[in-house]
Protein backbone atom coordinates (compact mmCIF):
# COMPACT_ATOMS: atom_id res chain seq x y z
CA UNK A 1 0.00 0.00 0.00
CA UNK A 2 1.25 3.42 -0.92
CA UNK A 3 0.76 6.10 1.79
CA UNK A 4 -0.50 9.13 -0.67
CA UNK A 5 -0.80 10.74 2.63
CA UNK A 6 2.93 10.54 3.60
CA UNK A 7 4.18 11.29 0.03
CA UNK A 8 1.40 14.71 -0.05
CA UNK A 9 3.32 15.90 3.12
CA UNK A 10 6.45 15.20 1.61
CA UNK A 11 5.65 17.13 -1.17
CA UNK A 12 4.54 20.40 0.58
CA UNK A 13 7.83 20.56 2.83
CA UNK A 14 10.07 19.36 -0.09
CA UNK A 15 8.63 20.81 -3.22
CA UNK A 16 6.44 23.83 -2.03
CA UNK A 17 7.68 24.92 1.19
CA UNK A 18 10.83 24.36 0.55
CA UNK A 19 10.93 26.79 -2.44
CA UNK A 20 9.29 29.38 -0.38
CA UNK A 21 5.43 28.96 -0.68
CA UNK A 22 4.96 30.48 2.47
CA UNK A 23 0.38 30.82 2.44
CA UNK A 24 -0.86 28.77 5.05
CA UNK A 25 -4.10 28.93 3.43
CA UNK A 26 -2.42 26.95 -0.33
CA UNK A 27 -0.18 24.73 1.60
CA UNK A 28 -2.77 23.05 3.86
CA UNK A 29 -5.01 22.93 0.55
CA UNK A 30 -1.93 21.10 -0.61
CA UNK A 31 -2.04 18.97 2.58
CA UNK A 32 -5.82 17.98 1.83
CA UNK A 33 -6.68 17.58 -1.44
CA UNK A 34 -5.96 13.87 -2.74
CA UNK A 35 -4.20 14.79 -6.18
CA UNK A 36 -3.91 11.02 -6.86
CA UNK A 37 -7.26 10.93 -7.88
CA UNK A 38 -7.10 13.58 -10.55
CA UNK A 39 -4.18 11.33 -11.95
CA UNK A 40 -4.75 8.89 -14.50
CA UNK A 41 -5.17 5.41 -13.02
CA UNK A 42 -1.02 4.80 -14.70
CA UNK A 43 -0.17 7.79 -13.03
CA UNK A 44 -1.11 6.97 -9.39
CA UNK A 45 2.34 5.79 -8.19
CA UNK A 46 3.65 9.47 -9.55
CA UNK A 47 0.97 11.80 -8.24
CA UNK A 48 3.40 13.92 -6.38
CA UNK A 49 6.03 13.64 -8.38
CA UNK A 50 7.72 17.15 -8.76
CA UNK A 51 6.82 17.54 -12.73
CA UNK A 52 3.62 17.72 -14.92
CA UNK A 53 1.46 14.44 -15.72
CA UNK A 54 -0.19 13.87 -18.97
CA UNK A 55 -3.83 13.58 -18.60
CA UNK A 56 -5.94 12.54 -22.08
CA UNK A 57 -6.58 14.68 -24.83
CA UNK A 58 -2.58 15.68 -24.79
CA UNK A 59 -3.12 17.90 -21.57
CA UNK A 60 -1.96 18.09 -18.34
CA UNK A 61 -2.07 18.44 -14.86
CA UNK A 62 0.43 21.14 -13.68
CA UNK A 63 3.11 20.32 -11.58
CA UNK A 64 2.57 20.82 -7.56
CA UNK A 65 4.60 23.79 -7.42
CA UNK A 66 3.16 25.61 -10.21
CA UNK A 67 -0.18 25.07 -8.79
CA UNK A 68 0.73 26.43 -5.04
CA UNK A 69 2.35 29.35 -6.99
CA UNK A 70 -0.20 30.07 -9.19
CA UNK A 71 -2.95 30.25 -6.29
CA UNK A 72 -0.31 32.11 -3.64
CA UNK A 73 -0.01 34.67 -6.11
CA UNK A 74 -3.77 34.98 -6.26
CA UNK A 75 -4.24 35.97 -3.03
CA UNK A 76 -7.17 34.51 -2.07
CA UNK A 77 -9.61 34.39 1.14
CA UNK A 78 -11.93 32.59 2.53
CA UNK A 79 -14.66 35.08 0.89
CA UNK A 80 -13.89 35.20 -2.97
CA UNK A 81 -15.14 33.65 -5.88
CA UNK A 82 -12.41 32.29 -8.36
CA UNK A 83 -12.90 31.43 -11.90
CA UNK A 84 -10.31 28.85 -12.60
CA UNK A 85 -9.28 28.89 -16.38
CA UNK A 86 -8.64 25.46 -18.10
CA UNK A 87 -9.91 22.87 -15.45
CA UNK A 88 -8.08 19.58 -16.67
CA UNK A 89 -7.84 17.20 -14.14
CA UNK A 90 -10.08 19.38 -11.82
CA UNK A 91 -7.28 19.22 -9.42
CA UNK A 92 -6.31 22.91 -9.47
CA UNK A 93 -9.93 23.70 -9.34
CA UNK A 94 -10.48 21.41 -5.88
CA UNK A 95 -7.01 23.04 -4.23
CA UNK A 96 -8.76 26.58 -4.64
CA UNK A 97 -12.13 25.25 -3.38
CA UNK A 98 -9.98 24.53 -0.26
CA UNK A 99 -9.29 27.98 0.04
CA UNK A 100 -12.18 29.96 -1.67
CA UNK A 101 -16.09 30.31 -1.35
CA UNK A 102 -16.89 29.35 -4.39
CA UNK A 103 -15.14 28.23 -7.68
CA UNK A 104 -16.17 28.39 -11.05
CA UNK A 105 -13.91 26.31 -13.22
CA UNK A 106 -13.88 26.18 -17.52
CA UNK A 107 -12.43 24.07 -19.39
CA UNK A 108 -13.01 23.82 -23.29
CA UNK A 109 -12.64 19.86 -23.51
CA UNK A 110 -16.00 18.57 -22.91
CA UNK A 111 -14.66 14.84 -21.95
CA UNK A 112 -12.16 16.49 -19.46
CA UNK A 113 -14.73 18.34 -17.82
CA UNK A 114 -17.13 15.19 -17.64
CA UNK A 115 -14.08 13.56 -15.77
CA UNK A 116 -13.05 16.60 -13.56
CA UNK A 117 -16.98 17.26 -12.62
CA UNK A 118 -17.53 13.37 -11.35
CA UNK A 119 -14.01 13.38 -9.51
CA UNK A 120 -14.82 16.79 -7.68
CA UNK A 121 -18.03 15.46 -7.12
CA UNK A 122 -17.05 12.32 -5.43
CA UNK A 123 -14.89 13.55 -3.39
CA UNK A 124 -17.21 16.30 -2.15
CA UNK A 125 -16.25 19.45 -3.52
CA UNK A 126 -19.68 20.79 -4.19
CA UNK A 127 -18.87 24.71 -4.19
CA UNK A 128 -17.06 23.99 -7.33
CA UNK A 129 -18.88 24.16 -10.79
CA UNK A 130 -17.21 22.89 -13.69
CA UNK A 131 -18.62 24.44 -17.22
CA UNK A 132 -17.64 23.68 -20.66
CA UNK A 133 -17.11 26.67 -22.85
CA UNK A 134 -14.32 29.41 -24.03
CA UNK A 135 -12.80 30.74 -20.85
CA UNK A 136 -10.70 33.46 -22.59
CA UNK A 137 -14.65 34.86 -22.50
CA UNK A 138 -14.43 34.80 -18.69
CA UNK A 139 -18.18 33.73 -17.15
CA UNK A 140 -19.91 36.79 -17.46
CA UNK A 141 -23.12 35.01 -15.44
CA UNK A 142 -21.01 34.97 -12.43
CA UNK A 143 -18.90 38.11 -12.48
CA UNK A 144 -17.48 40.06 -10.79
CA UNK A 145 -14.73 37.14 -9.76
CA UNK A 146 -12.25 38.29 -7.14
CA UNK A 147 -9.71 36.74 -8.80
CA UNK A 148 -8.94 34.56 -12.39
CA UNK A 149 -6.05 32.03 -12.43
CA UNK A 150 -5.29 30.23 -15.90
CA UNK A 151 -3.61 26.80 -16.68
CA UNK A 152 -2.82 27.73 -20.38
CA UNK A 153 -0.78 30.41 -21.78
CA UNK A 154 -1.95 33.00 -23.80
CA UNK A 155 -0.50 36.06 -26.14
CA UNK A 156 -1.70 38.47 -23.73
CA UNK A 157 -4.62 38.77 -20.72
CA UNK A 158 -7.75 38.56 -22.13
CA UNK A 159 -9.95 41.67 -21.89
CA UNK A 160 -12.85 40.29 -20.66
CA UNK A 161 -11.06 39.32 -17.79
CA UNK A 162 -9.76 42.34 -16.76
CA UNK A 163 -14.06 43.82 -16.99
CA UNK A 164 -15.38 40.90 -15.07
CA UNK A 165 -12.06 41.40 -12.52
CA UNK A 166 -13.72 43.08 -9.07
CA UNK A 167 -12.02 46.09 -7.91
CA UNK A 168 -8.66 45.28 -6.12
CA UNK A 169 -8.94 41.63 -7.69
CA UNK A 170 -6.34 39.15 -9.59
CA UNK A 171 -5.29 37.62 -12.51
CA UNK A 172 -2.66 35.50 -12.83
CA UNK A 173 -1.74 33.93 -15.88
CA UNK A 174 1.18 32.73 -17.99
CA UNK A 175 1.63 35.15 -21.31
CA UNK A 176 3.59 34.09 -24.11
CA UNK A 177 2.85 32.53 -27.75
CA UNK A 178 6.18 30.13 -27.43
CA UNK A 179 4.89 26.17 -26.88
CA UNK A 180 7.43 26.24 -24.49
CA UNK A 181 9.07 28.64 -22.54
CA UNK A 182 6.54 31.78 -21.19
CA UNK A 183 5.89 34.18 -18.11
CA UNK A 184 3.76 33.72 -15.51
CA UNK A 185 2.39 37.32 -14.68
CA UNK A 186 0.21 38.80 -12.08
CA UNK A 187 -2.21 41.52 -12.43
CA UNK A 188 -4.17 43.56 -9.87
CA UNK A 189 -6.81 45.80 -10.69
CA UNK A 190 -6.66 49.06 -8.73
CA UNK A 191 -10.38 50.85 -7.74
CA UNK A 192 -9.66 53.26 -10.88
CA UNK A 193 -9.57 49.92 -12.91
CA UNK A 194 -6.11 50.10 -14.13
CA UNK A 195 -4.29 47.07 -14.23
CA UNK A 196 -1.17 47.05 -12.50
CA UNK A 197 1.60 43.91 -13.76
CA UNK A 198 4.09 42.07 -12.28
CA UNK A 199 6.09 38.85 -13.58
CA UNK A 200 6.21 35.82 -11.11
CA UNK A 201 8.68 33.78 -13.28
CA UNK A 202 9.30 31.28 -16.29
CA UNK A 203 7.18 28.59 -16.54
CA UNK A 204 5.66 25.97 -19.63
CA UNK A 205 1.63 25.14 -19.90
CA UNK A 206 -0.08 24.53 -22.73
CA UNK A 207 -1.34 26.83 -24.90
CA UNK A 208 -4.69 28.97 -24.12
CA UNK A 209 -6.82 28.04 -27.36
CA UNK A 210 -9.83 30.31 -27.61
CA UNK A 211 -11.58 33.57 -29.02
CA UNK A 212 -9.13 36.12 -26.92
CA UNK A 213 -6.01 33.47 -26.27
CA UNK A 214 -4.52 31.72 -29.28
CA UNK A 215 -6.49 30.59 -32.52
CA UNK A 216 -7.04 27.17 -33.08
CA UNK A 217 -6.92 26.82 -36.66
N1 LIG B 1 -5.65 23.19 -13.71
C1 LIG B 1 -5.52 21.95 -14.44
C2 LIG B 1 -4.46 22.05 -15.51
C3 LIG B 1 -5.01 21.73 -16.85
S1 LIG B 1 -4.02 22.07 -18.25
C4 LIG B 1 -5.31 20.80 -13.49
O1 LIG B 1 -5.17 21.05 -12.31
O2 LIG B 1 -5.35 19.65 -13.94
C5 LIG B 1 -4.91 23.40 -18.97
C6 LIG B 1 -6.29 23.13 -19.48
O3 LIG B 1 -6.74 24.33 -20.13
C7 LIG B 1 -6.42 22.03 -20.53
O4 LIG B 1 -7.29 21.05 -20.06
C8 LIG B 1 -7.01 22.76 -21.76
O5 LIG B 1 -7.96 21.97 -22.48
C9 LIG B 1 -7.66 23.96 -21.12
N2 LIG B 1 -7.89 25.12 -21.98
C10 LIG B 1 -7.09 25.64 -22.96
N3 LIG B 1 -7.67 26.74 -23.49
C11 LIG B 1 -8.86 26.92 -22.84
C12 LIG B 1 -9.92 27.89 -22.93
N4 LIG B 1 -9.89 28.90 -23.80
N5 LIG B 1 -10.96 27.74 -22.10
C13 LIG B 1 -11.03 26.73 -21.21
N6 LIG B 1 -10.08 25.79 -21.09
C14 LIG B 1 -9.00 25.89 -21.88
Amino acid sequence: MVDFRMLREQMVSEQLVARGVADDLVLNAMRRVPREEFVRPSSRMNAYDDHPLQLDHGQTISQPYIVALTLEAAALTPEDVLLDVGTGSGYAAAVAAEVVRRVISIERHAALAETARAVLKRLGYSTVDVVVGDGTLGYPSEAPFDAIVAAAAGPKIPAPWVEQLRANGRIVMPVGEQRFGQTLIRALKDPSGAIRRQTLGAVTFVPLIGEHGISDR
